[in-house]
C-alpha cells in the first residue's frame, strides 16, 4: 500500500542517475515501509535548468491562467484525499482524521492563493509632470528553492509551492525525506493538472548538500525554509553571502496565558486539544502555559485529566487521538527535556515515559511549576509535553512570554478587554490568538519576530515574498 518515492524534474518521475535510495520508516513501527530516491548533482542541475527555462514561459503567464490551474490541481487533491491519507499517517504517524484535515487544508490553501494571485495589483503614482506616468509593477522573483520539514509534510510545502506558483515564479521544492509519498502525491496532483514541464520539481536527499548547492546557485533568486532555528539561521547566511531572499518559518515557545477571568473551560479544551494535536510536533503549539494564580489548581487539574484522556496509538486505527511521534529523535529529545525539568524541581502530573517498545510513541504529558532554568523552559520541546506554570499579576505573564528569543505564536484568554490589548500591544510575537485557536488560515499572515524567522506563509504578504517591485517611470514624447 505504501508507494515508493521518486524524484520529479522536468514534468517526469524518475530515479536518481546513481540509484540511491534513502530509507523511509513506520513511526507505529519503527520497521522500513519504502525508499525515496535520492538526488544527486546531476540531478539538482537538471532541476536547475528545467525551473529557470519554465520560469521564462510561467511568469508571462496570465495570472488567471495560473488561477485556472492552480484550481485544476486543488480539485486533484482533493479527489485523491482518501487515497493520500493513509500514505500521510503511515509515514508521519498522525490520525487519519488529521492527515485528511491536513489534505483538506491544502486544497483551500491552493485555492486562497490561485484568487490571490488574480488580485495581486501594481500601482499608479500621480506623477509630478503632464505627460509622465510612473508606475509600480509587481513581478515574480524568479526561481524558488523550497525547504520543508516532515512535521506536515503536505501543509509545509503547499504553503511555499501555490504561494510561489500564483506569484508566477517556478519551484524546486526540497521536501522531507522522512515522509516523502504524501508530498510526492500532492505534487503528482499538480503534475496531472498540466502545470509546464520544469514549473514545479521535487528533490528529495541529504538536506546539506541540497541546500549548500541550490542557495549559492544563480538561477535560485528565493530561499524559503520551514524547520528548526539553527538551520534556519545557517541557510540565511549562506542566502545572505549570495544576496538572495529568504522567508524563514522557524522554532517557537508559544505561551499560552490563562488569566483568572476567563472562560475556563474552552481555554483548557482548545489547550488539550492542540497540545496534543500532531503528538505537539507543530511549530506553533502551545508550550509554556501561564495561569493566574487563582485558577491556576483548578486550570492544571483538568487538563491533566484532560491529558490522561488521549488515546494514543497507530493512526489508522479507529478511535486513535494522538499517533506516535514522527522519528526516534524526538522519543530521545522528550526523555532528556522531561528528564531535566524533573531534577530540577519540576512536577510531573501526567504521562513522561515512551509507550511500548515498537515505533515512536510517547505519553502525552504535564508538567507544573517548572524553573526558568529547565531545558524545557527555553528549547522548543516540538512534543506532546506542556508545562504550566503560575502568574500573579499580568505584567509578569507578559514578561515571561517575551523572555525567551522565540516569538512566534502566542494564545491569551480573558474577558478583561484592557487585558487584551495589553496581550495585543506588549507580547512580541508574530502572531496573537484571544480566546481563540485562530491561526494559520490560508488568508491570514504566518510569520514569526526575533529567531522564529521572518518572512509570512500566509494571507497576501505570502504573496508578496514571491515578487519583487518594479518602478517604471513613463514620459510621453
Ligand atoms: P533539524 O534541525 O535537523 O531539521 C529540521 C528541518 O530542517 C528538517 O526538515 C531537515 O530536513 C531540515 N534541514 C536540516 N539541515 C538542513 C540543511 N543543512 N539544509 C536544508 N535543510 C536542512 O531537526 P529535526 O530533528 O528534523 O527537527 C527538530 C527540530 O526542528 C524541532 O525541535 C523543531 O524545533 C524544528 N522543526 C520545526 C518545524 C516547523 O514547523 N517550524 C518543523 C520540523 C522541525
Amino acid at each position: 500500500m505504501y508507494p515508493d518515492t521518486r524524484l520529479f524534474i522536468a514534468g517526469e518521475w524518475t530515479d536518481s542517475i546513481s540509484g540511491e535510495t534513502l530509507p523511509v520508516l513506520n513511526p507505529a513501527t519503527g520497521s522500513e515501509i519504502g525508499r525515496v530516491a535520492k538526488a544527486g548533482q546531476t540531478e539538482m542541475d537538471r532541476a536547475l535548468a528545467a525551473a529557470e527555462h519554465a520560469f521564462r514561459q510561467w511568469r508571462k503567464t496570465p495570472a488567471r491562467d495560473r488561477a485556472r490551474l492552480l484550481h485544476a490541481a486543488a480539485d486533484n487533491l482533493k479527489a485523491r484525499i482518501e487515497e493520500i491519507a493513509p500514505i500521510l499517517t503511515l509515514e508521519q504517524g498522525k490520525p487519519l482524521a488529521e492527515a485528511r484535515s491536513e489534505l483538506r487544508n491544502a486544497d483551500d490553501v491552493i485555492r486562497w492563493f490561485a484568487e490571490e494571485g488574480i488580485r495581486s495589483y501594481g500601482r499608479l503614482i500621480p506623477a509630478r509632470r503632464g505627460g509622465m506616468q510612473q508606475m509600480v509593477m509587481k513581478e515574480p522573483l524568479g526561481v524558488v528553492a523550497a525547504f520543508t520539514p516532515w512535521n506536515y509534510p503536505v501543509a509545509q510545502a503547499i504553503r511555499k509551492i501555490s504561494a510561489a506558483l500564483a506569484a508566477g515564479c517556478t519551484v524546486i521544492l526540497k521536501a522531507a525525506e522522512e515522509a516523502p509519498a504524501s508530498c510526492a502525491a500532492m505534487i503528482r496532483a499538480f503534475a496531472d493538472a498540466g502545470f509546464p514541464d520544469g514549473a514545479i520539481n521535487l528533490l528529495y536527499g541529504v538536506p546539506a548538500e541540497i541546500s549548500e548547492y541550490l542557495i549559492p546557485h544563480p538561477v535560485i533568486a528565493k530561499v524559503s525554509f520551514t524547520g528548526s532555528t539553527p538551520v534556519g539561521k545557517h541557510l540565511t547566511s549562506l542566502a545572505g553571502a549570495h544576496m538572495k531572499r529568504v522567508t524563514m518559518e522557524l522554532g517557537g515557545h508559544a505561551p499560552y496565558i490563562i488569566c483568572a477571568d476567563a472562560d475556563l473551560g474552552s481555554a483548557v479544551s482548545m489547550l488539550a486539544g492542540h497540545k496534543f494535536h500532531n503528538a505537539g510536533q507543530v511549530c506553533i503549539a502551545p508550550t509554556r502555559v501561564l495561569v493566574e494564580e487563582p485558577v491556576y489548581d483548578r486550570v492544571l487539574s483538568d487538563f491533566v485529566t484532560a491529558a490522561k484522556a488521549v488515546r494514543v496509538g497507530d493512526g489508522l486505527k479507529d478511535e486513535v487521538d494522538m499517533g506516535p511521534m514522527a522519528n526516534a529523535r524526538r522519543l530521545d529529545a522528550m526523555d532528556r527535556l522531561i528528564g531535566d525539568a524533573v531534577a530540577r524541581g519540576g512536577r510531573l502530573l501526567a504521562g513522561g515515559n515512551r509507550i511500548g517498545n515498537a515505533g515512536f510513541f510517547f505519553e502525552p504529558t504535564v508538567l507544573a511549576d517548572v524553573p526558568k532554568e529547565a531545558a524545557i523552559m527555553n528549547e522548543e520541546p516540538f512534543g506532546p509535553v506542556a508545562v504550566v506554570n503560575r502568574f500573579s499579576q499580568v505584567d509578569d505573564a507578559i514578561e515571561e512570554a517575551n523572555r525567551l528569543p522565540f516569538g512566534l505564536a502566542a494564545y491569551a484568554f480573558t474577558r478583561s478587554q484592557k487585558n487584551a490589548q495589553r496581550f495585543a500591544e506588549d507580547i512580541q510575537t508574530g502572531m496573537l490568538s484571544v480566546n481563540d485557536y485562530g491561526l494559520a488560515y490560508a488568508e491570514v499572515p504566518f510569520n514569526g519576530v526575533k529567531d522564529s524567522g521572518y518572512g509570512s506563509e500566509g494571507g497576501p504578504e505570502a504573496l508578496e515574498t514571491f515578487q519583487t517591485i518594479k518602478f517604471v517611470s513613463q514620459t510621453n514624447l
